[in-house]
């Protein structure tokens, strides 16, 4: 076993989820703050008043590496920590880490009278809310993200524990996990793991000896021989399916001729499905693991970068109807996701550079991926792609986020919107370009330029935003030019936007990177916001 490291904002239940998490798991359990108390003599007040938080944060850090060089032992952290530059990874290299992802009234309502032993507390509510959303993207990056809301410390520790028992090896560096309890499963991202598939299968599906692996012909004729004959030669019985590349595959008869391939394959209800391909394979690989036999465990390999960084994630499964997108599916969540950014070295750069779209998305949720995306752009359009250790970890570090947001978090329907930046305008561009004319990813960049758009006519941002997320998708290749869609038949399309509730839309606006509001406004408001005249 290795150290448990619990973050969290102030109140998130760090010390007591410890203590309940040490028992379970037969640790010892420290609490950083009592140890730093310990150590300098004083209380964490004291610090502060005598010290400044500078000599906190130095103590702070101290004691943490002394704890990461010691015996595995469950630690609660304060709430600061996690923020102080590297330690986070300093942490995810000796151990799990774990956010506690608890919202701000809840934090404050916990910490009620108390406040005075809080120094970063006695501040006015603006600052202290201010101070929680730049910390929540951060504490996002732990590789274990459970919610405490409505929760007793020992449930939450039951969470953490399911968790634990579902990530991959002693992974932290190299993956996260979606946690939901019994269903919890790794997400795996690193570069050239494809060739460990199968021994991860033999652990993860120790039952299964028949696999269904599901592609599509552009896949197939670049990995998938490799892919089977490695599965064969770790024991597996291989039946392989491949569909027609792209979204008109999603259909029901498509669905329909894959299930009765797996039947006469000889696919029984103790076999599995790995799904290798992009989002179109892992959603028709997903439902058919969905319904086939009632439910089977499906993997996903996504060779995608949008697969890998969204729609392997998160367990959505289906196929279109004739009468819209996605209309049938199924929650399914995977056995696992393994991810080999390495496949993106093949990718066709349109499908690479539209991708980047939602990259971009993800830089605005978290502003301090920015950087790392920005330095992206350049390769994004250049003719072929070297997949090197930078490209690796962005992706891991999208992935992550993802993971954090879809796991086990029933009362934060509202972080879960925010993955929708720059879709609302972004689902209208694609249905009025018609769907393949203009790629998902390609819509949503424009979207999330008329996201920097509407939200500083909103007042939230400066105007400066918007020509920085043009500069960046613009550095990608990427159709940056707005204008040419702010028509009015394109607008009209966000009445079809599954998130209008009558004729309200639930807008995500933007303050800057890192900073998303959650903004209900009339239809009518942001057509004239968008084309004032
Ligand atoms: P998305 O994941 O973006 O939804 P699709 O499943 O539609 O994408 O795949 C996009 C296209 O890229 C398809 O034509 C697919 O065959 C192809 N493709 C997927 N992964 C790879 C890869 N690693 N190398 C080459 N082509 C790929
Ligand atoms: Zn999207």
């Amino acid at each position: 076993m290795r150290s448990v490291f619990l973050i969290g904002f102030m109140a998130s239940g760090k010390s007591e989820v410890s203590r309940a998490l040490a028992s379970r798991l037969n640790m010892p359990c420290v609490d950083l703050d009592r140890v730093i108390e310990e150590q300098a003599g004083k209380t964490i007040a004291q610090i502060f008043e005598e010290q400044g938080e500078r000599g906190f944060r130095t103590r702070e850090r101290e004691a943490l590496e002394t704890l990461c060089d010691g015996d595995a032992t469950v630690i609660a952290t304060g709430g600061g920590t996690a923020c102080q530059p590297g330690l986070l990874d300093l942490m995810r290299e000796s151990g799990d880490v774990v956010n506690l992802a608890t919202e701000l009234s809840t934090a404050l309502s916990r910490v009620g009278t108390e406040r005075h032993s809080r120094p970063l507390l006695m501040r006015p509510p603006a600052e202290i809310e201010a101070l929680y959303r730049s910390r929540a993207p951060i504490y996002r990056r732990a590789s274990i993200n459970v919610s405490t809301e409505g929760k007793r410390p020992d449930d939450v520790a039951a969470e953490i524990g399911f968790a634990l028992e579902n990530r991959y090896g002693e992974s932290g560096t190299r993956g996260c996990v979606v946690a939901l309890r019994e269903r919890s499963y790794p997400v795996h991202t690193e570069n050239g793991c494809l060739g460990e598939l199968s021994a991860v299968l033999a652990m993860r599906l120790p039952k299964v000896k028949r696999i269904g692996l599901i592609t599509d012909d552009n896949v197939d004729a670049i990995y998938g021989t490799n892919v089977k004959s490695s599965l064969e030669a770790a024991g597996y019985e291989v039946v392989i399916a491949s569909v027609a590349p792209g979204e008109a595959s999603k259909t029901i008869a498509v669905y329909a001729h894959l299930v009765d391939a797996m039947i006469e394959g000889g696919l029984d209800r103790s076999s599995a499905i790995v799904a290798l391909g992009g989002g179109v394979v892992g959603d028709l690989g997903g439902f058919v693991a969905a319904s086939l036999y009632r439910g089977i465990p499906v993997v996903q390999v996504p060779t995608t970068l949008l697969a890998m960084t969204d729609s392997s994630i998160g367990g959505k499964t289906g196929i279109n109807s004739k009468l819209g997108k996605n209309l049938i599916g199924a929650f399914w969540q995977p056995s696992f996701v393994w991810s080999d950014p390495k496949t993106l070295a093949t990718l066709p750069r349109r499908e690479r550079q539209a991708a980047f779209g939602e990259l971009v998305k993800y830089a605005l949720l978290d502003g301090a991926l920015w950087n790392a995306v920005e330095s992206l752009a350049p390769s994004i359009a250049a003719e072929s792609l070297e997949v090197d250790d930078a490209l690796g970890d962005l992706v891991r570090a999208c992935a992550n986020m993802k993971a954090a947001i879809v796991s086990a978090d029933e009362r934060e329907s509202g972080l879960r919107a925010t993955l929708n930046l720059g879709h609302t305008v972004g689902h209208a561009i694609e249905l009025s370009a018609g769907y393949g004319n203009v790629l998902h990813g390609e819509a949503v960049a424009l979207g999330l330029l008329a996201t920097c758009r509407v939200s500083h006519r909103l007042g939230l941002c400066d105007s400066d935003l918007e020509s920085r997320v043009a500069a960046i998708l613009d550095a990608a290749g990427l159709d940056t030019n707005l204008e040419t869609w702010l028509r009015p038949d394109v607008l009209n399309q966000i009445g079809v936007d599954k998130k209008r509730t009558g004729t309200r839309v639930r807008f995500i606006a933007l303050v800057g990177p890192g900073d998303v509001r959650l903004h209900d406004m009339e239809l009518t408001e942001l057509m004239r916001l968008l084309l004032p005249n």
